[in-house]
């Protein structure tokens, strides 16, 4: 099976290559960079990108696909269609399903499900703790040796010091990243949107600011004494980009992502109390959003991730107080960022593939993924810049529809999605 992406612009900042080449896949690997005066190999399909950016594999590192437990919202076959058609390669899966992930069985189930629907890889994360219950640590070396590329209590925080701090040290054993969701329950217990003059005129609980800062702190202490790899989930406060900032001064090894609607949307977003405003960490004011986009523009922030989460309408159509945290992101986070940050002059197209595809791949050590590095996965992702388009979420592929960006219009989307050499999503 050979297949060449032609007549395309190759971005890869991991090889330094930004120009016009011809990418050459073989048995499902990069094969090699071809000038277009080279013409094309015998035999080979042909994939015509002129005009088109060709870069290395998007990958999400922060989705919820539901299964096993909660088929109703999503299923993992679902999901990797909707990643696919989003344009993502690959998606991490947080381990909040029913049961939780926190043994090698979950696990198992998990990749052979991917494997079964064959579009997107999935790289199942572990459990930091069992249950997610913060007591007892998960068997992270069982896990790991299942297919878990990292540990995270998403959704549950690790509530004490002393656990997170075992958890790094046990995780740092195995070469885990843990990932933590920051948000000391203490401080942001019963709120339902970021605490300020909005939340104060809509009569709704906040959670602070402060209760995601404080554990942003915390962990970036505790990354320090254990020497752990730690990355922080969704960042959405002015407070936990600094600490992030400082936390690299100072060489520890510290990582963080940003989801698009925290940048995209703000706090004032959720006055019509509808419920697809509704997700944790909360939209926040715009000195927060400020401060992401700083973070996005001078590299303290290091991911981009959907923090896809899919409810089903029932549940979602509640008072705002009772309804639950999330929303859908796979369809909608590559279009955004493109639209809302590349097209503002916020960050370079190179930048957004690092945030994309680069950067996730180092810090989940997926080998061969995030670059077109001859040898590396056949995984592309294929962007028109310009193209003006729609979202719908009545033609996503997910099972659900909770999406705050229904009939958004954008300027840039992902046109074709390859997964080892093989086109799985076309446009
Ligand atoms: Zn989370």
């Amino acid at each position: 099976m050979r297949l060449l992406i032609a007549n395309g612009y190759v971005v890869d900042p991991s090889q330094g290559q930004n120009s016009g080449r011809n990418v050459l896949i073989e048995d499902g690997r990069v094969a090699g960079l071809l000038n277009y005066g080279d013409g094309i190999p015998e035999g080979v399909e042909v994939f015509d990108a002129a005009g088109m950016i060709v870069a290395p594999g998007f990958i999400d590192m922060h989705v919820h696909l539901r299964e096993p437990g909660q088929e109703y919202k999503e299923t993992i076959a679902s999901g990797v269609a909707a990643a696919v058609a989003g344009g993502w390669t690959s998606v991490c899966a947080m381990p909040n399903t029913q049961p939780i992930n926190d043994s090698s069985a979950v696990t198992r189930f998990i990749i052979e499900q991917a494997n079964r629907a064959g579009l997107a890889n999935v790289f199942p994360i572990g459990s930091i703790t069992k249950g997610s219950e913060g007591a007892e640590l998960a068997e992270m070396g069982e896990m790991k040796d299942a297919g878990i590329v990292a540990v995270s209590d998403d959704g549950r925080p690790v509530p004490s010091a002393g656990m997170m701090r075992r958890a790094m040290e046990y995780a740092r054993g195995f070469g885990l990243t843990v990932i933590d969701h920051c948000e000391d329950k203490s401080l942001a217990k019963g709120g339902v949107m970021h605490e300020g003059r909005m939340s104060l005129m809509l009569g709704l609980k906040g959670m602070p600011a402060a209760a995601e800062d404080t554990d942003a702190v915390r962990d970036c202490l505790l990354a320090e004494l254990t020497g752990a790899s730690v990355h922080l989930a969704h960042v959405s406060t002015r407070g936990a980009v600094e600490a992030v900032r400082q936390a690299k001064e100072r060489n520890i090894r510290v990582t963080c992502e940003v989801a698009p609607h925290h940048w995209a949307l703000l706090d004032s977003a959720v006055e019509g109390y509808d419920t697809n405003m509704k997700m944790s960490p909360p939209l926040r004011s715009q000195e927060h959003v400020d401060a992401l986009i700083e973070g996005l523009r001078d590299s303290t922030i290091d991911c981009i991730a959907t923090d896809h989460a899919p409810h089903h309408q029932d549940e979602k159509e509640l008072e705002f107080d009772r309804a639950p945290f999330g929303i859908t992101g796979l369809g909608t986070g590559i279009g955004l960022a493109l639209d809302r940050l590349v097209h503002k002059g916020v960050i370079s197209i190179e930048r957004l593939v690092e945030l994309c595809s680069v950067n996730p791949a180092k810090i989940m050590g997926l080998d061969g993924r995030g670059t077109l590095r001859k040898g590396a996965w056949g995984d592309v992702t294929i962007l028109d810049p310009d193209c003006e388009w729609t979202f719908k979420s009545s033609e996503s592929k997910s099972k659900s529809r909770n999406t705050p960006f229904d009939g958004w219009k954008m300027r840039g989307r992902a046109v074709a999605t390859i997964v080892g050499g093989r086109v799985v999503y076309k446009s």
